[in-house]
């Protein structure tokens, strides 16, 4: 198969990356002439508080390609994807991090795959560069944890970094979920895919914006969105313990009939008494995060609220603004 590219899509999220933003335009810009198509390079931008939204508007000016979503505060990176997802028009998409720790250098690449005939050509990272320790741990052992915990398939060290046929892009935005975990949704839509390999590089410049709490959070949601595992295993751990309890009673009265009643055992009852309390409150909890996850989907708000859009003509719908289908 090989197929004819007429337009490429970019998606990149920018929150509070100016010091970076030239750097991000003057690297990527000559892969995409290089290709000799069309191309848009749609930034969101995700609520910044410093001076993102004037590098834009600057690039803008100098390259018309380079639109702009500016969201009217910050809704997190999954939700600047999203907006990117649905202002798309290309017939392949990227959603690139804006800091260059996805290299750009990739892209003919994924599109030389593409044209193969794969609807999904991930990045896969074969190491990752400039991050701590804890960040590479927590990170490679969340990919695998959810991998075994969820319902699909979610790929291991693959980030958001991929290419997408549009067909792809409007199966996503079937998808009207209000958590977004893009990666479990990615997986979700399923499609032909491969992956490439790749080196994930110290961010260039400025800070990484998650903390261990977002990511935590964010661990969540992933778990929580592709995962019904939380809610179900309660029940087994409470008939394992009711019957071992059951059996430590049998015990006792065999004990009573022979040996009759000695000193009654404060200590062990109370601990006893403790570790269940303990067990029922996590089983609320994990009941309580799946409820608030309820709660979130069925007040039906959109995923992003745009407050300007600089430099698209073509007419865009707005799926996630509308509620149901
Ligand atoms: N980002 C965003 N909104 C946020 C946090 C991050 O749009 O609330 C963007 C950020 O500008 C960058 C990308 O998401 O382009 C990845 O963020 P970061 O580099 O901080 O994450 P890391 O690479 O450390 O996982
Ligand atoms: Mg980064």
């Amino acid at each position: 198969m090989n197929r004819q590219l007429k337009k490429i899509s970019i998606i990149t999220p920018f929150y509070n990356e100016e010091s970076g933003a030239d750097e991000f335009f003057e690297r990527i810009v000559p892969h995409l002439l290089s290709l000799k198509t069309s191309y848009e390079i749609i930034c969101v931008n995700d609520g910044s508080r410093d001076k993102t939204i004037e590098k834009l508007v600057f690039h803008h000016k100098k390259n018309p390609n380079v639109k702009i979503v500016d969201f009217s505060r910050n809704f997190g990176k999954e939700a600047a994807v999203s907006a990117g997802l649905e202002y798309a028009t290309g017939d392949v998409v990227i959603p690139i991090d804006s800091d260059l720790q996805d290299p750009p250098e990739l892209i003919p690449t994924l599109i030389e795959k593409w044209k193969e005939g794969y609807d999904v050509v991930t990045a896969k990272r074969s190491s990752r560069q400039g991050e701590s320790f804890l960040k590479k741990f927590t990170a490679k052992h969340f990919y695998r944890v959810i991998r075994y915990m969820s319902e699909v398939e979610i790929p291991v060290d693959v980030g958001d970094f991929r290419l997408m046929d549009k067909k792809v892009v409007k199966a996503l935005s079937t998808m009207k979920e209000k958590n977004r975990f893009l990666k479990g949704m990615f997986a979700w839509v399923g499609f032909k895919q491969i992956d490439v390999e790749y080196e994930r590089h110290a961010r260039f410049k400025g800070s990484s914006k998650w903390n261990y709490w977002k990511l935590w959070n964010f661990a969540l949601d992933g778990i929580l969105m592709f995962s019904t595992m939380p809610l179900k295993i309660w029940s087994y751990f409470g008939f394992f313990v009711s019957f071992s309890a059951f059996v430590y009673l049998i015990y006792r009265i065999i004990r009573v009939i022979f040996k009759g009643v000695d000193v009654p055992g404060y200590d062990s009852t109370l601990v006893i008494i403790l570790f269940l309390g303990g067990i029922q409150l996590i089983g609320i909890g994990v009941l309580g995060e799946y409820i608030a996850r309820i709660f979130i989907e069925v007040k039906g708000r959109p995923i992003y609220i745009a407050k300007e859009t600089i430099g698209f003509n073509e007419k865009v719908t707005h799926s996630s603004n509308k509620r149901g289908n």
